[in-house]
């Protein structure tokens, strides 16, 4: 027996025409192991007003950031020393004259830090870590010598 499929005799209201919202990245896909892909998210966006990190935070939302590939040339000391995607200046240009690295704006309150300022950060804790350790050891022996010098 056959079962005759006929269009036009379907009852009730439409289904909904819009069942997928936009997606973002369209026809791109992004996939899990690639930068921006779920297991390597990107770095945070650093050196910039906070404007310029939401452009660049947008940009990657909606999958048009394209991520450097080699490091870019800054505009103000033109060493090859921008590691991140649409800036013009390097974190250092940046900091030293505390303007955005991309729109180049004055800014009072640049967004994160740089990994090298974290990274020296690090190092002097450390070091402050080992110099307590050690004072803390020299006046235990001292302590010591103290105690046994009598005996
Ligand atoms: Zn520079
Ligand atoms: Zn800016």
């Amino acid at each position: 027996m056959r079962v005759k499929m006929s269009s036009g005799s379907r009852k009730g209201p439409p289904k909904h025409q819009n069942e997928y919202a936009w997606k973002p990245n369209g026809s791109r896909t992004i996939n899990p192991t690639e930068v921006g892909g779920k297991l390597r998210p990107y770095s945070e966006v650093t050196g910039v007003c906070l404007r310029c990190k939401e452009q660049i935070e947008w940009k990657r939302k909606y999958g048009k950031y394209k991520p450097l590939t080699e490091p870019a040339k800054c505009q103000r000391c033109s060493k090859r020393n921008v590691r991140q995607a649409y800036h013009n200046l390097c974190n250092g240009c940046a900091k030293e004259h505390s303007i955005c690295a991309k729109c180049s704006c004055r800014v009072g309150n640049i967004v994160g830090r740089d990994i090298s300022e974290i990274e020296a950060e690090q190092k002097k804790l450390e070091e402050v870590t080992i110099f307590l350790i050690y004072e803390c050891l020299s006046s235990f022996s001292l302590l010591l010598w103290l105690l046994i010098k009598d005996l």
